[in-house]
């Protein structure tokens, strides 16, 4: 049997910035297995979430034969590489590899989901990866085994496509690949961060606020995305665009008095 072989497309990209250690080893991963291309901000642009930039032009430099940097958002790198600097249309987007993990609702703040967002908008299967990292803050990451874990997914994802609208959110735990147990395939948990905005002072007394860490709250659950990463697993929660809480129309419907607007 004839069989062709088609090499893949894959849009490589992230939101800690073109020169981070993290969107290197996914690339790397990515080559393995297919034609990768890099689209990232010039720049550190972390928990800018889905932002596009609309009120300025953006800027692109080529510094390599597949690798561009913008100075822009992680959404404009994913705009600009599928309509403009790609050779083809992607049959892959790959988001990351993330210093810090994108569980629970960190993921509504995240420019590394958010690209795989915007992939997906366009109709092509998209994957965020984050590397876990436990405390402390300091712990230094390990690329090694999120590599290795971001290839695996890959294929999967070439191989099966994705269901329709549906991103896969990976979180794989800080850790040489022989102390991580597997994976689970997880829902995502409720995070939330007390006391993470700190009042400082400007050299000339006025007061500013800075925002950052705090301590993280969270909802346990044997199926969430936290269980997983703290029981050492790889977690991969499918996200579904749709934010529809179809159950609430019901509700909607039922609470609301009319008030003399007619419901349809
Ligand atoms: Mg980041």
């Amino acid at each position: 049997m004839i069989q062709l072989i088609m090499k893949k497309i894959i849009l490589v990209t992230n939101d800690d910035g073109i020169h981070s250690p993290g969107i290197g080893a996914l690339m790397r991963a990515m080559e393995a297995i297919g034609d990768a291309y890099m689209v990232a901000p010039d720049r550190e642009r972390s928990a800018v979430s889905h932002a596009l930039t609309l009120h300025r032009p953006l800027k692109v430099e080529k510094l390599g034969a597949n690798v561009w940097s913008v100075n822009g958002t992680p959404t404009d790198c994913v705009a600009l590489g599928i309509e403009k600097l790609l050779p083809g249309k992607p049959d892959l987007i790959v988001s990351g590899i993330n210093r810090g993990g994108n569980l629970g609702d960190d993921i509504t703040y995240s420019g590394t989901v958010s690209a795989a967002i915007e992939g997906t908008i366009f109709g092509i299967s998209s994957l965020a990866f984050s590397l876990v990292i436990a405390e402390p803050p300091g712990a230094r990451p390990d690329y090694g085994a999120a590599g290795h874990m971001a290839l695996r997914v890959a294929r999967f994802a070439l191989e099966n496509g994705l269901p329709y609208d549906t991103l896969l959110n990976v979180n794989i735990p800080n850790a040489p690949e022989e102390e991580i147990k597997g994976v689970r395939f997880t829902r995502q948990s409720k995070r939330v961060y007390h006391g993470a905005i700190h009042e400082t002072k400007s050299p000339w007394g006025e007061v500013h606020y800075w925002i950052g860490g705090g301590r993280p709250f969270w909802e346990r659950g044997d199926d969430t995305d936290m269980d997983a990463v703290m029981d050492g697993y790889v977690s991969i929660t499918p996200i579904h665009l749709d934010f529809t809480n179809a159950g609430a129309i019901d509700w909607l419907r039922k609470k609301w008095n009319g008030d003399g607007f007619p419901i349809g």
